[in-house]
């Protein structure tokens, strides 16, 4: 396949060119950092230096699958870009027949045998939080994208914690936060990248949203 990532070279999205690159893919990195880039990936992953709004249709047209890992750093107060880069993406791609991966938040996936997003029961004081601009704004993300019929489009959503580690299995899920075998909820960037690449290599989830916890 042809795979444009946006943040390619970011903590997830390096993973995911890595991982689509050994499986083969002919695999684009949409960088703002050329030589940031090439450092983390090396010299031989094709790059577009382009800021994400930058980055038009004419640019994605050809690939058959694009991802969203892009983010922004907590407390930046730029949280809102979340939903703006997802927004453009789908306007760049509307009635393609591309596959868009969006990495979501885990704040939208209701807690175990609930039926509420967790963002939707956070008590007042998590607006003081950091990492809560960024959370409300990916759970406005996933919002958005449930609007979208004109994209395939795919949402998925990390366990709790999302650390930089190895691939060593996954679970997959629904619209449900996953706990794994130990009792946490985390699913390492090396397990995100293969199941992102499962799912774009067989889609399960067009127009729809899973979530992946650590073995
Ligand atoms: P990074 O912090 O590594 O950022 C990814 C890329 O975003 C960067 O490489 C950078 O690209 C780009 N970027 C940053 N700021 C801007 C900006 N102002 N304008 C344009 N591009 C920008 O992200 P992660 O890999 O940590 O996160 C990937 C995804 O995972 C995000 O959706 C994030 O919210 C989500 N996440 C979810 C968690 C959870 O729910 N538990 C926990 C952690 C992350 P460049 O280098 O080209 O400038």
């Amino acid at each position: 396949m042809k795979i444009a990532v946006f943040g390619g070279s970011g903590r997830a999205g390096h993973v995911i060119v890595q991982e689509a690159v050994a499986r083969g893919h002919e695999v684009t990195a949409i960088v703002r950092d050329a030589d940031k880039a090439k450092q983390v990936l090396g010299d031989n992953v094709a790059l577009l230096v382009k800021a994400p709004q930058d980055v038009t249709a004419a640019d994605v047209a050809g690939f058959d699958a694009v991802v969203d890992a892009l983010s922004v750093p907590w407390g930046s107060g730029l949280g809102y870009l979340h939903l703006e880069f997802a927004q453009h993406i789908i306007q760049i791609l509307a009635n393609q027949p591309t596959l868009a991966v969006f990495i979501l938040g885990s704040a939208s996936l209701s807690m175990p045998g609930e039926n509420v997003p967790m963002f939707e029961e956070f008590p007042p004081q998590a607006e003081a939080a950091p990492w809560y601009d960024g959370a409300k704004f990916q759970y406005q993300e996933w919002q958005f994208l449930k609007t979208v019929d004109n994209v395939n489009w795919i949402g998925v959503s990390p366990s709790e914690a999302f650390p930089s580690g190895p691939k060593t299995g996954y679970v997959k899920g629904e619209d449900t936060l996953l706990v794994g075998s130990d009792g946490q909820s985390h699913i390492t960037t090396g397990n995100m990248a293969t199941a992102i690449l499962d799912e774009l290599e067989n889609p399960t989830h067009i127009k729809r949203r899973f979530t992946v916890v650590d073995q």
